[in-house]
């Protein structure tokens, strides 16, 4: 068989991962590939981006991945980086929450749900005796109903009240989406808790049971945390993989925008993509990978498929930003322990969460330093992203000296905005997701791959990019009928 060409639009994790999925798959089948992969940027790797300065590594978006979803790190095995694998440093292992205004402790019991740890609980202060004794009710009030969707907020207030749900589950599952729970689709983003509903009746039930019948540890591999980084950051990650990827002949291109997406058919049941770039060049692959953000791959897709171009339009995008800041140790040493703080929106600060970065991650900073980490914006809290530096900075540091009395000077600070970043799986989301695969399905080797779809974090991002290159590879073969 001659060379087939697949192009993937977009240098994020997600492309990236596509492409080394495909080629190894390729590779094992014996298959013919050429593959490219189009950048707009001037960089690799999207929204994984680390600094380095002197002996300070900064991240300017993800900062970390969770190891329990296995694909990151496989890949990082794959790619020679498991020695650079670091835990997250567990001996100060403490998160605290915002309660009017004061840092409580995040009891363990509260994050987990096990009712076995009620002491924690009452001491918090977090909860008053009424907030405590609505979540225990979650033990005896019927299940939701199995089908439709149904927002973050409204389940958790179901079956923990009001309570439990604004001072502590929003800040800590809307958070990781920078989202808002009122409209965050339960079933996209948490399918854990809907299942152990329907399962259990009970979430507190579910949670027993389910620590109960977990299986011990594996033996023989190294104990991971549930957040694992690299020592030097996550464009260590990038960098391997770009380098693997050259190594295997494929076509790495920064710089290039893809403008526009025509369709032609080729042979029968095939079709060809004719892809027109930035400078007014054409390029034509029997295969293409989509791995843009939605709003993108909506603006390439609409002349092709309408529908396809309305519902990407459907995923709204939240904006934030990171900060962070460097003190000199001495200055903040007594303030800062565990690994930092989340921020219920009911309290209404600027500041969504801090992470002690140089106490959670070893090798971050020089011992007489402290890192701070500060996240803002996420939806209907982005207005702050529109000052400049210098006041965006001080509203940062007037909330970490009102929340955690740190007045010094820092020896290092830096912003960075994230426009339009964060998909948000509202409700219906994975409805709406069966129609997009649908209507795309009617064109053989096209596929969208990225954090807008099946899961925002890294190694969703790698998953999801394997499965595509899966399927595009079946699709070439003649595998999957058309
Ligand atoms: C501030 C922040 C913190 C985060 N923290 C974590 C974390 O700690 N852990 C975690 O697991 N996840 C985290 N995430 C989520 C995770 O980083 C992202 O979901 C993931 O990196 C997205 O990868 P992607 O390849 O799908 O998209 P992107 O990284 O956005 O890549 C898409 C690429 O497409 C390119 N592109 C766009 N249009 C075109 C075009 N027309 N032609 C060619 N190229 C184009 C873009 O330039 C970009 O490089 C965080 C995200 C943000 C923003």
């Amino acid at each position: 068989m001659s060379s087939l060409r697949t192009i993937i639009v977009g240098g994020g994790i997600s492309g990236l991962a596509t492409a080394f999925a495909l080629q190894e798959e390729a590779a094992a089948k014996g298959v013919s590939l050429q593959c490219t992969v189009l950048e707009a940027g001037s960089y690799w790797g999207g929204k994984i981006v680390t600094h380095r300065i002197g002996e300070l590594v900064t991240e300017a978006g993800p900062d970390s991945f969770l190891s329990q979803k296995s694909a990151g790190l496989e890949l990082c095995a794959k790619l020679g980086l498991a020695d650079q694998l670091i835990n997250t440093n567990e001996t100060g292992k403490k998160a605290f929450v915002l309660r009017a205004g004061r840092l409580h402790e995040l009891p363990e019991g509260l994050v987990s749900f096990v009712p076995k740890q009620m002491g924690p609980f009452l001491r918090s202060g977090l909860l008053s005796w009424t907030g405590l004794a609505r979540m225990g009710l979650d033990t005896v009030i019927p299940r939701g109903p199995a089908d439709g969707d149904e927002s973050l907020a409204s389940f958790f207030r179901r079956r923990f009240g009001a309570q439990a749900f604004e001072r502590v589950l929003e800040p800590l599952m809307a958070g990781i989406y920078a989202g808002d729970a009122e409209q965050m689709s339960l079933k996209a983003t948490f399918p854990r808790f809907f299942e152990l509903e329907q399962r259990y009746g009970s979430i507190i039930r579910g949670m027993m049971a389910a620590k109960k019948n977990a299986p011990p540890p594996p033996s023989g591999r190294p104990r991971r945390t549930m957040f694992v980084s690299l020592k030097n950051g996550l464009s260590d990650l990038v960098t391997a993989l770009t380098e693997r990827l050259t190594q295997q002949g494929v076509e790495l291109r920064l710089g290039c925008r893809v403008e526009a997406l025509r369709v032609r058919s080729h042979q029968a049941g095939r079709w060809m993509y004719d892809l027109i770039l930035d400078d007014g060049s054409a390029l034509s692959a029997e295969s293409l990978v989509l791995a843009t953000p939605a709003y993108v791959s909506a603006e390439l897709l609409r002349p092709l498929t309408p529908i396809a171009g309305g519902l990407l339009d459907m995923i709204p995008y939240a904006s934030t930003g990171t900060v962070s800041i460097a003190y000199p140790a001495e200055t903040v040493a007594s303030v800062v322990e565990g690994f930092g703080f989340i921020v219920p929106r009911v309290e209404e600060r600027d500041l969504i969460a801090a992470t002690w970065t140089s106490l959670k991650w070893p090798h971050r900073a020089p011992t007489d330093q402290v890192l701070i980490r500060c996240y803002v914006g996420g939806i209907g809290r982005d207005a702050i992203l529109k000052l400049d530096d210098n006041d965006l900075l001080a509203k940062v540091r007037a909330d970490l000296a009102a929340l955690c009395g740190i007045q010094s000077e820092p020896v290092y600070a830096e912003v960075n905005r994230w426009w339009k970043a964060m998909p948000q799986y509202t409700v219906g989301h994975l409805d709406r997701l069966s129609q997009l695969d649908a209507a795309v399905s009617r064109y053989p080797g096209l596929a969208l791959t990225g954090a807008a779809y099946r899961g925002v974090g890294i190694p969703d991002c790698i998953r999801d990019g394997a499965l595509t290159a899966s399927r595009i590879l079946k699709d070439l073969t003649g595998e999957r009928p058309s």
